[in-house]
């Protein structure tokens, strides 16, 4: 039962805590975006033993808890370090509420004692990997500007030797959205079944050349339509998200509501390595904005969660989030299954929070919920009136 707020508007639900276990990172790739990846600094162990006492002391935690380890590479600190960070939260953890561990990665420094951490605490793990070598090197390098793709292949052949179950989020660049046979082929050859996708983007200093090219969203509706056929030709593509996670959203029962956890307070609660707070998309901790105090609306060692909810910089975020989300809501077609976006690219591409499309959610959203659609429609017409289940919709695209 979620405590009640004093001023009646309803309580948060924290569903995701995104923890900064240091900014730092071992390597530079060309399109990041975190500004502090210099910055050796780590989160001590009493910022998290204050964070998830206070989270479970709420009322606010949702019955599943994911905590995301991420924004810096978290293989930079060793594994003791979440041992004893995973055994804090496991004590502090009430019996009704489970928590998921999961960790973002470049893979590079990945070694046995991490794979049993990961089997041992049942971590969900992501590698970043961009794909075949040189699609990989063009953009994932060194501070001296040399390639990673060895070390990280190496890594998730580890992943794999061990037993430990990952999925990749590979970011896509002008090259690799012509290349959808050459990434399937990779994917394939490597045993990875669950793929993610990010267009390369504009956030934070990064300004993507492809975002602003008119023909992206043609190139990437051709790649993720193709990528998909093949995909599930193949029969070993256990997962594509772009096409998953819409087909799930699309087909859901009328009962059930769009959830956004980017456009709650505190539905996602982004947690930097000095304890400093924010909320919404992670990807607007450490960024820079003078009209909402950086987007930070305190700091967890020195103040309440019911504090920061009240707050100014909270206050005015939730505002302007929120005349966002209406604006969408009464302006696009995909609101029922995108719910208004994502905060952090309606600021960085349209300059304010209150706004509607972009060209994040042209791409995230709207095209693949287009494949999806005509995916079912040409089903239909394949199966007569008689509505099918979600799977053949998938195997319509293995037939096309
Ligand atoms: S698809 Fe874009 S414009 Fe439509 S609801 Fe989502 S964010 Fe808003």
């Amino acid at each position: 039962m979620l405590n009640p707020l004093p001023t009646g508007r309803p309580a948060p639900m924290i569903e995701t805590v995104v923890v900064q276990p240091t900014p730092f990172c071992n390597i530079n790739c060309r399109y990041c975006y975190l500004p502090d990846r210099n910055q050796k600094a780590q989160m001590e162990l009493s910022v998290i033993t204050t964070l998830f006492s206070k989270i479970f002391a709420s009322g606010w935690a949702a019955d599943q808890l994911t905590v995301i380890w991420h924004a810096g590479e978290p293989l930079v600190l060793p594994v003791s370090y979440y041992e004893t960070a995973f055994q804090a939260i496991e004590a502090l953890r009430p019996p009704e509420i489970v928590v998921r561990h999961a960790i973002q990665t470049n893979g590079m420094l990945l070694t046995p004692d991490w794979c049993a951490l990961f089997k041992q605490w049942d971590v969900g793990v992501g590698v970043s990997i961009d794909g075949p070598q040189a699609l990989h090197d063009a953009n994932r390098v060194t501070r001296s500007g040399r390639g990673t793709f060895a070390q990280t292949i190496a890594g998730l052949r580890l992943l794999r030797r061990e037993n430990v179950q990952f999925h990749v989020i590979s970011v896509l660049s002008a090259e690799s959205l012509q290349s959808p046979e050459a990434m399937l082929d990779f994917y394939l050859a490597e045993g990875v079944e669950d793929i993610c996708f990010n267009v390369e983007e504009s956030e934070g200093d990064h300004v993507s050349g492809l975002f602003a090219a008119a023909d992206t969203p043609r190139r990437f509706r051709e790649f993720l339509s193709r990528f998909w056929t093949l995909a599930r030709q193949s029969g070993r593509v256990r997962f594509i998200r772009e096409i998953d996670d819409m087909l799930e959203r699309i087909f859901r029962p009328e009962s059930c509501g769009m959830g956004n956890a980017q456009v709650e307070p505190f539905s996602m609660l982004n947690v930097g390595c000095d304890g400093s707070t924010s909320s919404f998309s992670p990807e607007l901790l450490g960024l820079k904005n003078a009209a909402y105090n950086d987007f930070i609306v305190g700091n967890i060692l020195t103040d309440s969660l019911e504090a920061m909810l009240a707050g100014e910089a909270m206050t005015a975020m939730t505002r302007d989030i929120a005349a966002g989300v209406e604006i969408c809501r009464r302006s696009c077609e995909y609101f029922s299954v995108c719910g208004g976006g994502a905060p952090v690219n309606k600021l960085s591409e349209n300059g304010g929070f209150s706004s509607g499309a972009t060209s994040f959610c042209k791409l995230t959203e709207m095209i693949p919920a287009d494949l999806a659609l005509a995916a079912f429609d040409q089903l239909e017409r394949t199966m007569g009136e008689q509505a099918p289940p979600t799977t053949d919709i998938a195997a319509l695209a293995a037939a096309k």
